[in-house]
């Protein structure tokens, strides 16, 4: 019987992950994610996938982030009838995450709706929050290190340090041994180990992630320096700091950081405030499952975590928006793209002394591109806002391996028995990689872009 492999996302870019495995008349799908960005990419959670999911097993998932995850109630929307399996963390975390997904695709149908004669993008609601009830309760947790089967396959997560929870995954099936990366960690996390560097020369494929296969971090500016950086203009003009963040895994690092950083110069002390829903159930969540692989001890995370108010209610976040005087806020999106952090961006951006800190990506077409780039006058909910705040951007903070950390990965392989499959990156990305491994690693013939 052969093995049939299928790629069914994350082709050439970045999101919507899904890779498909079947032998015989068992077949796995290994992440399901959404499609995500522009409406040119986003569409294409609505085409039908190449698989008869009434045939699949189950779904495996390697981390909880919406590229890898989102897609999961839509598949049984469709007919799968199986089981998910993932490590605790996964399974709280992506609960969170596709839990808000629906959430804001409600929101968007509704306000398209309303908008008579405004074509709906959301023509068919890719799922219903009854829906996303539905597959969150098909969860099966499994353990690090633990062994399972699922029909013909024999699996095992291991230690990604992406974020908690993340996992590479060992796939055996047939005479066959593979291993996907997921999204791959990197060697110096704020919360995370880095990943289990395993020896790669049992497997006879290895698919790797290749986000950042065309970058390196500068190594000489931390975290920490950022973060110490900003307190400290910050305590010189006597002003605020506005921080917009993803809120899982992101927000906690930076919670941690924060406390370490006052903790170390009590001079800089100012008020702290978490204020995203989503943001505060992934720190509860990730605190319930911290576990060995944790950069950061539990004792640490939660004494940062105590350092912040909590601002679960709207009130509470409407009377932190009235409020006056020295503060900090974390707030969610990371991207300004929706959630809380507009309200306080409306206010702060209008404030010269004000610091607006974005320490992540910034998807093309959002608000925190355009303040990145530098734009002065943006407009929101239809008002025009002048920036005036100083606007910092870091790329200090991915959580994502750099080209010579995915290299290090990679360079466990046995340049004769094993073939690497690059995913998960846009194509510069996986070309510039490519070149790379060929020069340090493997021979042309054993290397594939998917
Ligand atoms: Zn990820």
């Amino acid at each position: 019987m052969e093995i049939i492999y299928k790629k069914l996302g994350a082709n050439k870019n970045v999101t919507g992950s899904k890779h498909f495995l079947e032998l015989g008349k068992d077949s796995i799908l290994i992440d399901c994610g959404l499609y995500q960005g522009p409406w040119e990419v986003e569409k294409k959670n609505w085409e039908e996938l190449d698989i008869d999911l009434a045939k699949l097993k189950a779904v495996v998932l390697t981390h909880a982030h919406l590229d890898h995850s989102g897609y999961i109630p839509r598949l049984y929307k469709k007919g799968f009838k199986g089981d998910i399996y993932s490590t605790y963390l996964t399974s709280k975390l992506a609960t969170i995450v596709i839990e808000d997904s629906a959430s804001i695709m409600a929101q968007t149908a509704k306000k398209n709706a309303e908008n008579m004669g405004k074509k709906s993008k959301y023509g068919e609601l890719l799922y219903s929050e009854a829906e996303v009830n539905h597959s969150l309760k098909r969860f099966i947790i499994k353990k690090e290190k633990e062994s399972f089967t699922i029909g013909a396959f024999t699996l095992k997560f291991h230690r990604a340090g992406h974020i908690p929870g993340a996992s590479l995954l060992e796939v055996f099936v047939g005479n066959k041994s593979l291993l996907f990366s997921g999204d791959l960690g990197r060697q110096d996390d704020i919360l995370m180990k880095e990943p289990d560097y395993l020896d790669l020369k049992k497997y006879d494929y290895v698919f790797s992630e290749s986000t950042y296969g065309n970058r390196e971090r500068e190594p000489q500016i931390t975290q920490y320096d950022e973060v110490l950086k900003l307190l400290k203009e910050r305590k010189s003009k006597g002003s605020s700091i506005l921080i917009a963040s993803f809120a899982i895994a992101r927000t906690q690092g930076l919670m941690y950081l924060v406390d370490k950083v006052l903790r170390d110069h009590p001079e800089l002390e100012v008020d702290c405030f978490l204020d995203s829903p989503m943001g505060i159930r992934a720190s509860e969540a990730i605190l319930s499952g911290h576990d060995d692989s944790f950069q950061v001890s539990k004792e640490d995370l939660e004494r940062s975590f105590l350092r912040f108010k909590f601002c679960r209610e709207s009130w509470e976040s409407n009377e932190l928006f009235e409020k006056d005087g020295p503060r900090l806020i974390i707030s969610s999106s990371g991207m300004l793209s929706g959630g809380r952090v507009l309200k306080h961006f409306s206010k702060f951006a209008e404030n010269e002394d004000d610091f607006i800190f974005l320490p992540g990506y910034q998807g093309e077409g959002t608000l925190g591109r355009s303040l990145i780039a530098g734009e002065k006058k943006v407009s929101h909910e239809e008002k025009e806002i002048e920036v005036k705040a100083t606007i910092v951007s870091s790329m200090a903070f991915s959580s994502h391996a750099d080209q010579g950390e995915i290299l290090d990965f990679i360079s466990h392989v046995s340049a004769q028995e094993t073939k690497v499959i690059l995913s998960h990156g846009e194509v510069e990305s996986m070309a510039a990689l490519k070149e790379k491994i060929i020069q340090q690693v493997l021979e042309e013939d054993f290397l594939q872009l998917s």
